[in-house]
């Protein structure tokens, strides 16, 4: 096993990775910005070096400094968790160069998932069912993309092959506006990402966002472990997750999942990875495909009883899976919403001292969150708090858990959008379970 690991991140998913780590017998050690000084973790692990200033891009995306706390340190591996440099290839990259291992895959296949148009080609060739499109970046030519439009069919998305975060996309409702759309979408991308290859795709009006969970090793041993909803969403962002997805069928969930863990197969994939799918009238869609751990990533846990953590701590380390397909079994129902520190009809960040703090608990309730009484929530990053996620054996139970816990917890001082949660787990349509990535936002507007 690893003897020392950095983790290169902040918040909730760092205290997370250090539990992982205590259980194994791994040191850790917190590289923090200067705002950061009473995290959670920061306070529990046994070795902190401060890499820079508040603003992320001096911190917490300061390669040079990560590198440089690994090396006095004496670390042996460095972990990204989410967001931040978890998909930067250049950073694991200069993290394998520098003699560290990287808690996550291949270089190479970051930088092969980081650009949707090389990444739908990987995932046709592994038999991965793509959203009918351009199939490759268009080109100059009108006449040819006026014809791609027809061919594809109204309304259609223009999408940039370096977007992210829900950036860098625009939809084409009929022809007289294609060209337009194309030349915006193409010179936004070149000043956003710094590159300007757009590609076109079939636009899914009523679609479900659903992914499915992969684990793999060095050895070509590939595991799924199931599908998670996430169609819940404001702006692009999750909201509320669930595990597993309402209506998905055994044979259904069999069949994606299987190919997935084929597809890892092929591409060589080391560690933990999801693959975004649209679905809609029973077909699944590629999107894309995150190489990291994810946000989500409990509700998976707390129906498979696999620590997905900890799988990538012991795959990094050079070990095999420590589950076969069989040994996969889905228990029950899970939830997940996402705490945030913003105004919960406004959507306006709350930072602040958090004043009072008390979990919920009681049979099934989980909370991830690097929050206590006193800690204050600094305004320099993402909002989000922590995360409550509950268990049951059925989705009525695991609806009833979270209603019992979102009216047990407390976080005084700053604003939350608790609320919204509990307006959520109240609604007829999501009790009812299906609703599509669009629900949430038609939701609130009405409201
Ligand atoms: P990002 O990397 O920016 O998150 P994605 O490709 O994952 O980009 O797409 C983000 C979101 O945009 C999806 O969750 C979905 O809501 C919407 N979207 C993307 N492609 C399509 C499509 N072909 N049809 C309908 N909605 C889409």
């Amino acid at each position: 096993m690893l003897d020392k690991v950095v983790i290169a991140n902040r918040g909730e998913i760092a205290l997370r990775i250090l539990r992982a780590c205590r259980e194994l017998g791994i040191k850790t050690v917190a590289v923090h910005s200067s705002a950061d000084r009473e995290l959670k973790h920061v306070l529990l692990a046994d070795e902190s070096v401060c890499i820079g200033p508040a603003p992320s891009a001096q911190s917490y995306l300061n390669i040079p400094a990560i590198i440089a706390a690994a090396e006095v340190t004496d670390a042996e591996g460095i972990h990204p968790g989410y967001g931040f440099l978890s998909e930067n290839a250049d950073f694991a990259e200069r993290v394998e160069q520098s003699g560290f291992v990287f808690i996550g895959p291949k270089a190479e296949t970051i930088r092969l998932m980081g650009d949707k148009v090389s990444a739908i080609k990987a995932m046709k060739q592994a038999g991965i069912p793509c959203v009918p499109g351009s199939d490759g970046p268009l080109g100059e030519d009108p006449d040819e993309n006026l014809r791609l439009g027809r061919e594809i069919g109204y309304p259609v998305i223009i999408k940039a092959a370096g977007g992210g975060g829900g950036r860098g996309m625009r939809v084409v409702h009929n022809e007289a506006n294609l060209l337009s759309a194309i030349s915006l979408t193409k010179s936004e991308a070149a000043a956003a990402f710094g590159n300007d290859t757009v590609y076109m795709e079939k636009f899914l009006e009523r679609p479900r966002h659903i992914e499915i969970q992969v684990l793999a090793d060095q050895f070509g041993n590939a595991i799924h472990l199931g599908e998670r909803d996430c169609s819940m969403q404001r702006r692009h962002q999750k909201v509320v997750e669930e595990a597993p997805a309402p209506g998905i069928t055994d044979e259904e969930r069999r069949r994606i999942g299987e190919r997935c863990a084929e597809a890892c197969r092929q591409l060589g994939y080391r560690g933990a990875g999801t693959f975004e799918f649209l679905y809609e009238n029973g077909e699944f869609y590629f999107i894309e495909m995150n190489t990291r751990v994810q946000v989500e990533h409990p509700v998976t846990e707390m129906i498979t009883g696999v620590d997905i953590v900890r799988e990538q701590l012991r795959i990094a380390a050079g070990e095999p899976l420590s589950y076969r397909q069989e040994d996969i079994v889905l228990r029950g129902h899970a939830i997940e919403c996402r705490i945030n520190a913003e105004d919960p009809v406004k959507f306006i960040p709350s930072p602040g001292i958090v004043e009072q703090y008390h979990t919920p608990g009681g049979p099934g309730v989980r909370v991830d969150s690097h929050i206590y009484n006193g800690y204050y929530v600094p305004p320099h990053y993402d909002s989000m708090i922590g995360k409550l996620i509950v268990h049951g054996d059925t989705r009525e139970t695991a609806i009833a858990r979270m209603r019992t816990a979102l009216a047990e917890i407390v976080i005084g001082g700053i604003k939350t959008n608790i609320p919204l949660h509990q307006d959520i787990m109240n609604d007829a349509n999501f009790v009812q379970g299906g609703t599509n990535i669009h629900y949430l936002e038609k939701k609130l507007e009405l409201s």
